[in-house]
């Protein structure tokens, strides 16, 4: 089946340091939507992050938005509740990527068992990103309706394809939503921005790097190797047509209307926030 359709929906912002000043990122989760079989399938590709008065505590990281009420009232926009999404696939278990899932408590969430265990058990370095609202969460799905965990790459239901990307954490996953105009990849944090993707492009990155024109930018948060995460990126984009980063802001927000593997400048890509506070 090729007619599935995503749309972005943004929760929330997280300021996060960068290079001495506070750079906007903003956190995504995406509704995609389809038939299977004649019936209805709603499914929501991470569920986001928890709400910023809770994340300034536990990380001393501010922003806005988040939580139940953000993810709310984004799913309103769209007119539905969470009670209307049938599955929740987690790309990882960040706790910008896979909070709130109390709010599906008959939803089945969908996860890599990897992942799972990467969550009971992260390399010291992620220990503060699992949270145990999320692995709570998940132990208290006793039901096989409500938990599918899944082991490598996974045909989730036709035209939904799951890809094992250990890189990021050691359970990442993208999900492939095989649309009317081609395979959209919700990549996550595997490249959370569009410079990650294309580092020597001047519409991806501000300062293209003409050394990375065959190869990636891979991330300071990780669980592998970097060729582990260059191999991962590569075959992504080999068995893709367009990838949707995580945390830029000029993704596309109805696909496949809006359709385009590079933006078409850097505008968007590092937001500062107003005012920058140290430099005041
Ligand atoms: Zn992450």
């Amino acid at each position: 089946m090729t007619n599935w359709t995503v749309t972005t929906l943004r929760i929330g912002e997280l300021y996060l340091q960068h290079g001495g000043s506070l750079m906007r990122d903003p956190v995504h989760v995406w509704l995609v939507r389809g038939e299977v079989a004649g019936k209805s399938v709603r499914i929501l590709v991470d569920s986001g992050m928890a709400d910023i008065p809770t994340v300034l505590a536990r990380l001393r990281v501010s922003g806005v938005g988040g939580g139940h009420a953000s993810l709310t009232a984004v799913l309103a926009t769209e007119g539905l509740t969470p009670q209307d999404i049938d599955y929740v696939i987690c790309t990882h278990l960040h706790f910008d990527h896979a909070d709130n899932l109390d709010l599906f408590p008959d939803s089945c969430v969908v996860v890599q068992r990897a992942e799972l265990m990467a969550a009971v058990d992260p390399v010291p370095s992620q220990r503060i990103f699992y949270w145990k609202s999320t692995i709570n969460n998940l132990m208290g799905r006793k039901r096989p309706a409500q938990l599918r965990l899944v082991d490598g790459d996974t045909d989730f239901l036709p035209g939904i394809r799951l890809l094992s990307v250990p890189s990021h954490t050691e359970g990442m996953q993208v999900v492939v939503v095989t649309t009317e105009k081609g395979r959209v990849a919700l990549v996550s944090d595997l490249g959370d921005h569009y410079r990650y993707w294309f580092p020597a492009d001047p519409r991806a990155a501000a300062h293209p790097l003409r050394s990375l024109s065959d190869a990636f930018l891979t991330g300071n948060i990780r669980s592998e190797s970097e060729r582990t995460w260059q191999a991962a990126m590569r075959r992504v984009l080999d068995n893709t047509d367009i990838v949707v980063p995580a945390h830029d802001f000029r993704i596309p927000v109805h696909m496949p209307e809006q359709w385009f593997a590079i933006p078409d400048s850097t505008d968007g890509d590092l937001a500062h926030v107003p005012p920058v506070e140290n430099e005041i």
